[in-house]
């Protein structure tokens, strides 16, 4: 008697074997001529000898309402699929490796069996965070096989677990170490072969073990959990879950169906799959060819940071757990100490919540080492620059990083505002090579958390910079946004307008910070204005401020004068704080919020009496508070504004690519898309336009309007 198996990679091209029509069709077609075949025994289901089992659905066909009909007309649904496989009267064995989500997921628990790789295999149902829920079974069939509390953990959030994991819960069989594919196949060949003497398991006929109580306190537990925001998704996975104790199989198949096509089609599905998308796209390399590099190939290649501060011990790291030598320079030793010691202490941290072996801990320091001495970079491919944003400082350092290192090395900034243009001249003359391997590299604080890099690009940074950048980007697993050169490029460019109306509204309407933070955390932003400006550092917007000459600065007679340059519309509230009450932010334990040290270790906000003084003195009398909607439009709107000058300027290349940094690098809610998509689909762009020009007519002499 023989095991059959039906191997993905025989017709998908694509490693994550997406379960789009010409797999679903091979899967129906090998079943179906397995199971009339008398002599085949048994069935393997098995992702082939690539690195996947199968990471999903294939998206693209959700991408509109006529596709999905379209298809559901004229192929066979995933539905179809699992129903086949867990109705076949010969046994079928799930092998499982690397990626096993989504819909790959739904296929496995279909499946009479599942075998899978300890170490490479990730198994979760992460459809809520791609505008849909699981479709085929997946709210039905888990809760049945591992129970209602761990599969609503597992469904509600969509973090996958491991094979380990896995096994404990009951989500699997049996694992297997050896990394070679065959001996996972073998291994479930030996269990397929095992279960033909058994009678068929079939997950549909099995009850959630947790009894009729114990499945409602849960769910209800569950409920109390959710977002109030942005909660279609997990709403209904969570109705959908509740019918696998509720309803018989088939009726909850139905509704997990309903409910399924009910989300597709919402607004926050769409826009949490337009995230998804515009991702991948600002992520395609823009140069026909990624260039073969050292740096996209290699483990131990010789790469530096220098400064050794905020950024650039964050940026280390990131480059560490890439698996890169770094040599980390700083011009104080202290400063270097110090840069080391955040290193250690956060790889110390991952080790104690297990998120690093000691033995790969112990590899990855190895590959550190600080020093002061410039002339230690001579031998390095990449280097990047965290010294303080001064183009002086910025421009010498790079003059001599020119001399040091080698004529191929890629140079880098990190300035969060800095003209790369002039940087570039500055820095390398009228060295041409040097100047096309060079731009800047924008990192969010902290570094080694945020996930949004901006890849600044120069009027000489060659297309191979980019592309190597773009695909490096990639390699330290960030999401790189290209943008052009300009005055805070696209991200921080769009927030100043934002956080100035914020300043303005406390004096001209007289809404509070707690009420200016309340209304963008409502709206579902991570943090308001306020507290994301505290944890950023107050003193970053002060010295925009005084780069743009907004600030009053001493003149001769040591009065301090107010310059001509400042817009008419301004308050010098936020530049008092900073300068006479050094209220810089959570770093200095006071900002727009007072923080202290025994409250959620100094990083909760609570009210300060001093900034609500220093906000009345400032208050003009025309205060009249704005509703939660009114603040959201006159902040915000003016933000998405600088959006769309952006995109005339060529700053940004497409509104995809401003929704992406908004939602990995400022807190943007998922499931509105990002800035550009929320105002096209819910504000509309008409809407916005004739807002803008109302404000624009009601407070003259604001740049932002
Ligand atoms: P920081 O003050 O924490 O660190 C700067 C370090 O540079 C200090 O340790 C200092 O000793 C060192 N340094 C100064 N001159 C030097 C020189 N000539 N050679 C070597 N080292 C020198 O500053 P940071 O917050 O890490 O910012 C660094 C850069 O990153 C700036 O350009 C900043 O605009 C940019 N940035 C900062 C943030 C942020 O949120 N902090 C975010 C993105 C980008």
């Amino acid at each position: 008697m023989v095991t059959h198996v039906i191997d993905f990679s025989t017709v998908s091209k694509n490693p994550l074997n997406p379960l789009g029509s010409k797999l679903r069709a091979y899967i129906l077609q090998e079943l179906q001529s397995a199971t009339s075949n008398p002599t085949i025994s048994s069935i393997v289901v098995f992702g082939g000898s690539g690195p996947h089992f199968s990471a999903g659905a294939d998206l693209t066909e959700f991408s509109s309402v006529s596709t999905l009909h379209a298809d559901e007309s004229t192929s066979s649904t995933l539905i179809d699929v699992v129903n086949a496989i867990e109705a076949s009267p010969k046994p079928v064995v799930a092998a499982i490796r690397g990626a096993c989500l989504g819909g790959g997921l739904e296929v496995a628990l279909a499946c009479h069996y599942r075998v899978a790789h300890s170490k490479r295999s990730k198994l979760g149902l992460p459809e809520v965070h791609v505008g849909v829920i699981p479709g085929a079974g997946g709210t039905q069939r888990l809760p049945r096989l591992i129970g209602l509390q761990r599969a609503l953990q597992m469904i509600l959030t969509g973090v996958p677990v491991n094979a380990s994991q896995a096994l404990k819960m009951k989500l699997i069989d049996a694992m297997v170490d050896d990394e070679d594919p065959k001996q996972l196949l073998n291994k479930a060949k030996e269990w397929a072969r095992w279960a033909e003497v058994m009678p068929i398991r079939r997950t549909s006929q099995m009850k959630v073990p947790e009894d009729a109580a114990a499945a409602h306190v849960i769910c209800h537990a569950a409920s109390l959990s959710l977002p109030q925001h942005g909660n279609t998704g997990v709403q209904a996975a969570l109705k959908a879950c509740r019918a696998s104790y509720t309803l018989p199989f088939g009726k909850g198949m139905q509704l997990e169906h309903e409910l399924f096509v009910q989300v597709l089609l919402s607004a926050q599905g769409q826009a949490h799959r337009h995230a998804f998308f515009a991702v991948r796209k600002a992520q395609k390399t823009l140069s026909s060819s990624v260039p073969h590099h050292p740096l996209l190939s290699e483990t131990g290649v010789s790469t530096a940071v220098v400064g050794a501060g905020t950024m650039g011990a964050g940026i280390a790291l990131v480059l560490l757990q890439s698996g890169f030598k770094v040599h980390l320079s700083d011009i104080s030793p202290l400063a270097l100490q110090r840069g080391r010691q955040t290193i250690e202490g956060i790889v110390q941290r991952m080790v104690q919540r297990k998120k690093l072996q000691p033995a790969a801990a112990k590899q990855l320091l190895s590959r550190l080492t600080c020093t002061e001495n410039l002339n230690d970079l001579n031998s390095s491919r990449l280097v990047v620059e965290a010294v303080v944003e001064n183009m002086k400082v910025k421009a010498s350092l790079f003059h001599k990083l020119d001399q040091i290192t080698p004529a191929d090395c890629i140079l880098l900034s990190n300035t969060s505002t800095l003209d790369i243009d002039q940087m570039g001249t500055q820095s390398f003359g009228s060295n041409h090579t040097r100047r096309s391997k060079f731009a800047g590299w924008h990192f969010f604080s902290p570094a080694h958390v945020m996930q949004l890099v901006e890849i600044v690009v120069g009027t000489d940074t060659s297309s191979e910079t980019v592309g190597l950048l773009q695909a490096l980007t990639k390699r330290i697993r960030k999401i790189g946004v290209v943008v052009g050169n300009c005055d805070g490029f696209c991200g921080n460019r769009m927030v100043r307008p934002y956080s100035n109306e914020s300043v303005l509204l406390l004096v001209e309407q007289g809404n509070t910070i707690q009420d200016i933070d309340k209304a963008l955390l409502e709206f579902g932003m991570a943090l308001g204005p306020f507290q994301m400006s505290d944890l950023a550092g107050n003193d970053v917007g002060y010295n925009v401020r005084r780069e743009l000459g907004w600030v009053r600065s001493d003149d001769e007679n040591g009065t301090r004068s107010v310059p001509d340059s400042r817009p008419s519309r301004y308050t010098e509230l936020a530049d008092v704080m900073v300068t006479k009450l050094g209220r810089l932010g959570q770093k200095a334990g006071k900002g727009w919020y007072d923080y202290d040290p025994t409250v959620e270790k100094g990083r909760k906000g609570l009210p300060s009496q001093e900034m609500a003084d220093l906000i009345e003195q400032y208050k003009s009398s025309t205060s009249n508070r704005l509703s939660a909607r009114e603040i959201i439009e006159r902040v915000l709107y003016p933000l998405v504004n600088e959006g769309f000058k952006c995109l005339e300027e060529n700053i940004a290349r497409s509104p995809g690519d401003i929704d992406v940094m908004y939602l990995y690098g400022y807190g943007w809610p998922f499931w509105r898309g990002g800035t550009m998509y929320w105002a096209n689909h819910e504000v509309r762009l008409d809407a916005l336009l004739s807002k803008l020009r109302e404000f624009s007519q009601q407070f003259p002499n604001t740049p932002h309007y």
